[in-house]
């Protein structure tokens, strides 16, 4: 059987190079036809690159192909195309994480996990969109327009990594990295029907992602499998003397657990429902495929009881102080002297430093930025730094508890990911408490530094759209989310008769290729 070259999965693809059926050449250049067909600026495109790199990525996948042909060692994804987040520092192409402050900026060096993607022999398609330094949860905070949702292009991708899960959705790529703060990769994953993992804190190294709040940012894998996750995890996880934070001890096997999965048994297993979770706030639509979705893994064999985490109720609060306070400290070192833009204030011949970083940091950032760094400058001034940042910092170890009391009566706590489906481009953009609000199931998981998944759990019947299902464990125990994510997608494709975005409408085909290939 022979593979389809953009819609097949990462694995699939994995094999097709395998057997000779294919090349990471053909595939490659599947892919680039493909954005250069779907992602134009044009209405309808869905803009989910802010960079290409068809000649770097054909480079490598000809390296890939000669590699093959001398019969040198391989990894599991060798040849296997992939797409990166725009926050990912890579060698000789322009990182801007979404914004004008960094136009033009090529990093003289490569993120941990790009250079293991490099080691590991998969071409790299070219930079993904993304909300401005990663701030939101619709890809219109970006500095360069938004991307938008390849089930419906008048809506919004999720937020802030919407350009990896579009790129995904829309068949441009089989994989992508994101990064996870608050839910960048689950929630645009709930909203685009691909997977999305936020892997441990620690399990995965920081070195190379632009920081916006370090003790909340996580890479991880944005596929159409739950499978191609666990693949792509493996191989950009581990160990990194580079990050004072990376966690030293492996993780199990997540392929074997996705492949133990996938067999569809769940026996013994106790899933925790998060009452806080799910209920008022919830669209109707999100709640009846998430409770399906519990009888899946019923019906696998799993026990799903209620779990109470009462402190989850403050997680938002605390988030947006943990993180602007984190974020307004990082952000300093755009200075218009190290990186970026330098902009020189007007009728002003010889102006001070202040002054020029003052008419800098005034052009470069956006809005949104602005008001996060003002927010974490408030509060981490002295007189309020105890009353905000101390107070938040105590909800976080609340939270922390909450979780340890509910992991030790169940393997897994689940919930939706996302309150509602995709929501049109422009609805919340003027309303920044309705953004955060999207963020309500994802961000306790990055307060207490625990694993989570979003996968597909079906379509909304009063708009069309997918759903997110939500899977959280334990610290280091990645692999129970490959396991039950696994078993429930086999359980939910059986009915579906297929993958979720096998019922995604095509996306149209443009006629000009303009600003798709920059
Ligand atoms: N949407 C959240 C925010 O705006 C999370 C962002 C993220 O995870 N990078 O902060």
């Amino acid at each position: 059987m022979s593979i389809d070259p953009t819609r097949a999965t990462a694995a699939q693809m994995a094999d097709a190079l395998a057997s000779g059926e294919t090349t990471s050449v053909a595939l490659t250049r599947a892919a680039l036809e493909r954005i250069a067909a779907t992602d134009g600026d044009a209405e309808g495109g869905i803009h989910a690159f802010l960079h290409v790199d068809a000649e770097g990525a054909l480079a490598q996948a000809e390296a890939s192909d000669a590699r093959r042909a001398a019969g040198a060692p391989l990894s599991p994804l060798d040849g296997v195309p992939v797409a990166v987040k725009d926050v990912l520092a890579t060698t000789g192409l322009p990182t801007t994480c979404g914004s004008k402050m960094l136009e033009g900026w090529v990093p003289p060096y490569d993120a941990t996990v790009v250079a293991r993607l490099k080691a590991a022999g998969l071409p790299i398609l070219g930079k993904t969109n993304m909300d401005e330094f990663a701030m939101g949860s619709s890809t219109e905070h970006s500095a360069y327009g938004p991307t938008r949702n390849p089930w419906d292009t008048t809506r919004i991708p999720g937020g802030s990594g919407g350009g990896s899960a579009a790129a995904v959705a829309a068949f441009q790529a089989p994989l992508a990295l994101g990064t996870d703060t608050g839910g960048s990769i689950r929630q645009p994953g709930a909203v685009t029907g691909t997977v999305g993992v936020k892997p441990t804190y620690g399990a995965v190294s920081r070195y190379g992602l632009v920081a916006m709040a370090n003790s909340l940012d996580q890479v991880g894998p944005v596929t159409r499998t739950v499978m191609d996750s666990a693949l792509l995890q493996e191989l950009i996880g581990g160990h990194d003397p580079l990050d004072s934070t990376s966690v030293v001890e492996p993780l199990p096997s997540l392929v074997e657990a996705a492949q133990q999965g996938a067999t569809g048994d769940l026996t013994g297993l106790k899933v925790g429902v998060i009452t806080e979770l799910g209920g008022d706030g919830y669209q109707a639509g999100v709640r009846a495929r998430f409770t399906e979705a519990l009888d899946k893994l019923v019906a696998a064999g799993a026990e799903v009881v209620e779990v109470s985490c009462p402190s989850f109720v403050h997680a938002l609060a605390a988030y947006y102080l943990v993180m602007p306070c984190e974020a307004s400290s990082n952000l300093a070192r755009f200075d218009a002297m190290r990186y970026g833009i330098r902009v020189m204030p007007e009728s002003n011949d010889s102006p001070s430093a202040e002054a020029v970083m003052r008419a800098t940091r005034d052009a470069g950032f956006g809005d949104e930025v602005k008001r996060r760094i003002i927010l974490g400058t408030y509060a981490l001034s002295s007189g309020y730094y105890d009353a905000y940042y101390g107070t938040a910092q105590k909800v976080r170890t609340l939270i922390q508890r909450d979780f340890d009391a509910a992991f030790e009566s169940v393997d897994v706590l689940v919930s939706p990911t996302a309150p509602t489906t995709a929501f049109k481009l422009g609805e919340k953009l003027d309303d920044p408490l309705a953004m955060y609000l999207n963020d309500l199931a994802t961000i306790p998981a990055n307060l207490a530094g625990v694993p989570g998944m979003s996968l597909p759990a079906g379509l909304a019947e009063e708009d069309g759209l997918p759903v997110g299902f939500q899977i959280l464990a334990p610290q280091l125990a990645d692999d129970r989310l490959y396991r039950v994510g696994a078993a429930l997608e086999a359980a939910l494709e059986k009915e579906w008769g297929g993958p979720l975005l096998d019922q995604a409408p095509e996306v149209a085909t443009l006629t000009s290729t303009e600003g798709a290939l920059r």
